[in-house]
């Protein structure tokens, strides 16, 4: 087993997940929260299913400044929507199955689309929030 450096994490990824109408309105009002409080790259919507994801969700992109203010903030104000956050180190199969963690209901994760090593990785985040409250 390596120990695997800190250093590898290029950025982190948040997915909100949602299921049927009324999570996808919870979902819009913490997409704004989140929004309003943080400087990240709020993904578009997939209400069809895409990749690994097995529930419609959004992505939030954040870097590793970010990650101890965005993460507890949103243990506190998840609204019971499940949350997979995982980082970024160029390697899709473990950043989502074993270096993940979750907040919520653990949803199952399609392993097929997931490769071993990413060719394209990941690119640095281009912020398009403009955060004007304290979290
Ligand atoms: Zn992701």
């Amino acid at each position: 087993m390596t120990i695997e450096k800190l250093g590898t994490i290029r950025s982190y990824h948040a997915h909100i997940y949602f299921d049927g109408p009324a999570q996808r309105r919870t979902a819009e009002i913490v997409r704004a929260e989140i929004g309003a409080r943080f400087s990240v790259r709020l993904g578009r919507w997939h209400d069809r299913l895409v990749g690994p994801h097995t529930r419609p969700m959004y992505q939030v992109s954040f870097s590793a400044e970010e990650f101890p203010r965005l993460v507890p903030w949103l243990m506190l104000n998840r609204r019971d929507l499940a949350i997979l956050i995982h980082p970024n180190t160029g390697r899709p199969r473990c950043d989502h199955l074993s270096h993940a963690l979750w907040l919520g209901e653990i949803l199952a994760v399609d392993a097929g689309p997931l490769s071993d090593r990413d060719d394209d990785p990941e690119p640095p985040i281009e912020i398009n929030t403009t955060p004007e409250m304290e979290p």
